[in-house]
């Protein structure tokens, strides 16, 4: 999962990026409100965590511009504490959540899981395909009750696909989720990383569809 965070106090970019990092997602912070804007515009994230109070333009600029010409990408809005009318016209201009600063940390990595979870259309918090159950509280996979042990991309890749399970994701998307934009990774190092998965959750747990992409069995393996 790949997450854009646009933040201009470095401190809490800091922070939040570390603990975004450290609970399996992909971070790419902005610093200002244009280059949130352009990133949110050009590049697919999961989720955009978004001050408010941003230089050069301002969050709910940024977050109005973006629905305007149709971006959808949930978006998750840290506001100044105690302003109430700036969380209304958030969620007005199109948030999916907000968070009053200053905030613990857990409860931004829990509306995080909550808002990627709603968006790619699961209710629970786990997520199930098969065999294979996926918690993101604490970065968990079991398969059929017995935990397996993933490398951090391993983790992210099998993350992504089991969000979108029941759907069959092109490699350069699955790329995209993985790296972030503009890396030059190659379909071979996906391949790498997909034979070590099927190793470790079984052979047919990740379908290859030549020509189209990957996608996660729905059936016990
Ligand atoms: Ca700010």
């Amino acid at each position: 999962m790949r997450i854009l965070l646009a933040e201009d106090e470095a401190r809490i970019a800091a922070d939040v990026t570390a603990a975004l990092q450290a609970a399996g997602y992909l971070v790419e912070t902005a610093l200002d409100g244009e280059e949130a804007w352009f990133r949110g515009d050009t590049e697919d994230y999961d989720l955009v965590v978004l001050d408010l109070g941003l230089p050069r333009m301002d969050g709910l600029a940024v977050l109005k511009k973006w629905r305007a010409t149709g971006r959808t990408m949930p978006v998750l809005v840290l506001t100044a504490r105690g302003s109430w009318p700036e969380r209304v016209e958030g969620i007005d201009a199109g948030a999916d959540d907000y968070l009053p600063k200053p905030f613990r940390m857990e409860e931004l990595l829990a509306r995080v899981r909550a808002v990627i979870r709603r968006s790619t259309g699961h209710a629970g918090s786990v997520i199930e395909a098969g065999a294979l159950a996926l918690d993101p509280r604490q970065m968990r996979v079991t398969r059929n009750g017995i935990p397996v042990s993933l490398s951090p991309l391993e983790y992210r890749l099998l993350a992504y696909l089991m969000h979108h399970r029941g759907r069959v994701v092109p490699g350069p998307e699955l790329l995209e989720h993985l790296y972030g934009g503009g890396e030059g990774h190659e379909v071979n190092a996906l391949e790498a990383i997909l034979a070590r998965l099927r190793k470790k959750l079984g052979a047919a747990a990740v379908e290859t569809r030549r020509g189209f992409g990957y996608s996660i069995a729905a059936e016990s393996t």
